[in-house]
């Protein structure tokens, strides 16, 4: 469903991806690790149409992102185009980033109704139930500032999840929370994992629940793939020294 062929990105002179080729299919759950400034936020922010890249192709459920000229320049797809890539995937980022004037219904509401044109009826009945799912049916009136972290990430989950995508990407979900918060937002990508349809990508630095949840670990190390394969293959009985080393950094 999501396809990268021999992608590179660079930021001015810095070169932070250098021929990325991942092909991930629908439905599979793959865990993204590496070190700080290895590029995994930059693949997934490429993914939503936030970066783009300087090279190579990147195809979402059989549409190119990006149109190469002859000249080798890339040209954006049309707006159009990026809004029905852009509906098929859902993301949370490590900042919650709640509309903090907004109930935790209407932040669940607003993208159903204003960019699928869902009526508001609908959207409140499915924004209800997806906040249900995620534990927090008794807080629907309240504002994001009166939760606490874990709240907030499980709304920014509900909120995601009411666009029912295709794909869903998590940056580094837990990283913003106290230890203690951690668990219930976990569990929560745990059921979506296990409902089973859609896609994921996780950035994540939690080895064991990259190991529970994912079907594939794609360790990336200084722009490159330096490994991929099962959790078994890759936590276990990797020979890769860069990836030995990550792992003696990694708590
Ligand atoms: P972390 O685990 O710390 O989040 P990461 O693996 O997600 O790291 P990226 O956030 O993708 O890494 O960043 C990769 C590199 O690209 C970093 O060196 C970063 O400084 C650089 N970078 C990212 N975005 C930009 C930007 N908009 N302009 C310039 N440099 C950038």
């Amino acid at each position: 469903i999501v396809k990268y062929e021999n992608v590179h990105k660079s930021f001015g002179e810095t070169k932070v991806l250098k021929g990325i080729n991942l092909d991930i299919k629908p439905a599979e759950k793959v865990a993204l690790i590496g070190p700080s400034g290895s590029g995994k936020t930059t693949i997934i922010r490429m993914l939503m149409t936030l970066e783009e890249p300087t090279e190579g192709e990147i195809i979402v459920d059989c549409q190119n992102l990006w149109h190469m000229k002859k000249d080798g320049k890339f040209v954006r797809a049309s707006e159009k185009h990026l809004r029905n890539v852009r509906g098929e995937i859902g993301m949370v980022f490590q900042h919650f980033n709640l509309f903090p004037h907004m109930t935790i219904l209407e932040n669940c509401m607003t993208a159903p109704i204003h960019v699928k044109k869902t009526k508001r009826a609908q959207a409140e009945q499915d924004a209800v139930e997806m906040l249900e799912k995620v534990g927090l049916g008794d807080k629907l009136d309240n504002f994001p500032s009166q939760l606490s972290g874990g709240q907030k990430q499980r709304v920014a989950m509900a909120r995601a999840l009411v666009m029912k995508p295709k794909i869903m990407l998590f940056d580094e979900v837990t990283s913003a929370l106290d230890p203690e918060l951690v668990g219930e937002v976990l569990a929560v990508i745990r059921d979506i994992a296990r409902d089973g349809e859609m896609a994921m990508v996780l950035v994540t630095h939690e080895m064991e629940f990259a190991r529970e949840i994912a079907d594939r670990i794609v360790f990336l190390d200084k722009g490159v793939i330096a490994e991929e394969g099962t959790p078994c293959e890759v936590l276990e009985h990797s020979k890769n020294e860069r990836l030995a080393s990550f792992f003696k950094q990694v708590p």
